[in-house]
């Protein structure tokens, strides 16, 4: 009698496990975006500091943040207009302006971008060099995603270091950067080379339109493929 029963429980354990499995599935969070749901795909460029808000600076205080993060966001810009006409192009500075950490999430949020990628350069007192990519501490697949695209295609390009997707902020892996936390949708904050670095100068100036073309086809092969 006792096998019997063993054996007859065994088909219905084998259901229920099965049963199990696919309602978890489909309670699972998705994480694919539709990002085609408003007929528009957008992505949200922002060239960090500006205005009275220089950045960092090199070594002698000639070379600034802000004129880098600019150069560079135009030139994404330039790649994505022409290589992927079907998404729209945001900027949250156009000049040498500086809009607040606020305004530019408002910025992003407000025309409900797609994604939104921040462009900076980073410094040390020491002889730091090298790219690194910060997306939000809660590791968001999308954003992780999109931050580990556009770090390979730099390394396809060439950098002097790959310093990796990192979460978090610098000072601390639970807080964020405002314009991670403040997006509505997938961001992530560039660190494109140290400004106090001159081999990583040297990178960005040899390199500039190549590495504004990785950016480019990463963000644009995300909203698009
Ligand atoms: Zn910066």
């Amino acid at each position: 009698m006792a096998d019997k029963k063993a054996r007859n429980s065994k088909p219905i354990f084998i259901a229920a496990v099965i049963v199990t499995v696919v309602i978890i599935y489909l309670f699972l969070p998705n994480d694919d975006i539709d990002f085609m749901s408003d007929g528009v795909l957008r992505v949200c460029l922002d060239a960090g500091h500006g205005g009275d808000d220089p950045g960092a600076t090199d070594q002698g205080g000639v070379r600034l943040e802000k004129d880098d993060c600019l150069r560079l966001a135009l030139a994404v810009e330039e790649h994505l207009k022409n290589d992927f006409p079907d998404v729209d192009v945001v900027l949250t500075r156009g000049g040498d302006e500086y809009p607040s950490l606020e305004d530019r999430c408002d910025t992003a949020n407000d025309c409900k971008s797609d994604l939104f990628v921040s462009i900076h350069r980073n410094s040390s007192e020491g002889n730091a060099f090298g790219v690194e990519i910060w997306v939000e501490s809660t590791k968001p697949k999308i954003d992780s995603r999109l931050a580990g695209d556009i770090l390979d295609g730099l390394k396809s390009v060439g950098v002097s270091k790959d310093r990796g997707v990192k979460y978090g902020t610098a000072s601390s892996p639970t807080s964020d950067y405002y314009v991670n936390k403040h997006t509505d949708m997938p961001s992530c904050l560039i660190e494109m080379g140290f400004i106090t670095s001159d081999a990583d100068n040297e990178l960005l100036d040899k390199n500039l339109d190549a590495y504004a073309k990785a950016i480019s086809d990463a963000v644009g092969n995300t909203l698009t493929k």
